[in-house]
């Protein structure tokens, strides 16, 4: 079973727990005590259809996946329980991961620093594609300069496990936003770790039950639906997305996605990923500009978030002020192609 779209649709076989074709959603947050060994007590602690979608992501990624209720749930589970000293974060990075570090660097937590202060026991924070602006890190070389004691964190939302798989790269840690792609139809949220040592996956299962950042049963059940069809969603959306780079070149100043040969991790990501995936930022000369073109869409829809099957625009300083004041970022869904370049075509000026 290599193949992730028998993956993602057969490896949670196994933990069924009932003979339904279709995993039952199972609301109950407590069981009758059994008298028999390893029987489910009470949901914070064990979940059947959330340990289905750890088996399933787990499996889609190489390693051990824990789920969270949310990406940034996910974020702080793993700094929480790494107790780094020093964290280096990348430059374009999820502005909610940088509020995070930053606050926790303002209180004494940790310090923020670059990669090349980072000692045994500190985290490496990379976003490879970043948000928003698609940049993209070597994985192979930011695992050889971490060498051994130096915690290594991918930020792979933007990519999926269809596209990037960090941990054959010898990264230690993949975060998922699973509320974009995984879930895939911006209905869900949640989030999971997948770790390439069990013995840390037990950790954070066990600070999840402490702490009780656990999922809720029907988001994990629409998660565990919305996975199925990942690897067809992500590959069909990645091919839009990279006509639409190509159209874009020609109808605004910049454009970044990694598809394209101009972009500064183009070769990289052609090495390291199984496509270029179905985020595409733009930039226009104004802020005024942009905004004007996302409001004059009217199959994109202006809204935040990404990774769902209906395409998105958003003026991106809406939600993150670090954002260049022209920039786009438009998620790519599984409309027709034609029609998101029509709808392109109308709302940019000339
Ligand atoms: N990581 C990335 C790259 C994201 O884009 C996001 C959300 O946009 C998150 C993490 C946080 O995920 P969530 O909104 O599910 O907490």
């Amino acid at each position: 079973m290599d193949d992730q779209r028998t993956v993602a649709i057969h490896a949670d076989d196994e933990l069924a727990e009932l003979p339904d074709v279709a995993p039952a959603i199972r609301p109950a947050t407590t069981f009758e005590h059994q008298d028999k060994p390893g029987g489910r007590t009470y949901r914070r602690a064990s979940h059947e259809t959330v340990e289905r979608l750890e088996a399933v992501l787990g499996a889609l990624d190489g390693g051990h996946a824990v789920v969270y209720p949310s990406g940034m749930a996910a974020i702080a589970a793993i700094v929480r329980r790494l107790r780094p000293r020093r964290i280096a974060l990348p430059d374009d990075v999820y502005h909610g991961t940088r509020l995070f570090v930053d606050e926790g660097a303002g209180h004494g937590d940790w310090s923020t620093v670059t990669p090349d202060a980072l000692e045994a026991g500190d985290i490496r924070w990379i976003e490879t594609p970043s948000n928003p602006k698609g940049l993209i890190t070597d994985l192979d070389r930011a695992a050889a300069e971490c060498g051994d004691g130096i915690v290594t964190v991918v930020d792979a939302t933007f990519a999926t496990p269809v596209l990037l798989r960090p941990l054959e790269f010898g990264i230690d840690v993949v975060v998922h936003a699973a509320t974009k792609f995984i879930a895939g139809h911006s209905d869900a949220m949640g989030g999971a770790l997948v770790v390439r040592d069990l013995e840390l996956a037990a950790k954070l299962r066990s600070d999840r039950t402490r702490d009780g950042a656990v999922p809720g049963a029907l988001e994990s059940w629409l998660t565990l639906r919305g996975v199925r069809t990942l690897p067809i969603r992500v590959r069909h959306q990645t091919e839009t997305a990279g006509r639409i780079a190509t159209w874009l070149t020609d109808h605004v100043p910049t454009v970044w996605y990694a598809g394209l040969p101009t972009h500064p991790g183009h070769e990289v990501a052609a090495k390291q990923m199984d496509g270029f995936g179905a985020i595409v930022s733009f930039e226009m000369d104004t802020a005024d500009e942009a905004r004007e073109a996302v409001d004059r869409l009217r199959i994109f829809r202006n809204a935040t978030s990404l990774g769902g099957v209906e395409s998105l625009a958003e003026h991106r300083v809406r939600s993150d002020p670090a954002a260049p004041p022209g920039l786009v970022r438009l998620s790519i869904g599984l409309e027709s192609p034609e029609d998101l370049i029509e709808d392109l075509n109308d709302a940019l000026p000339g």
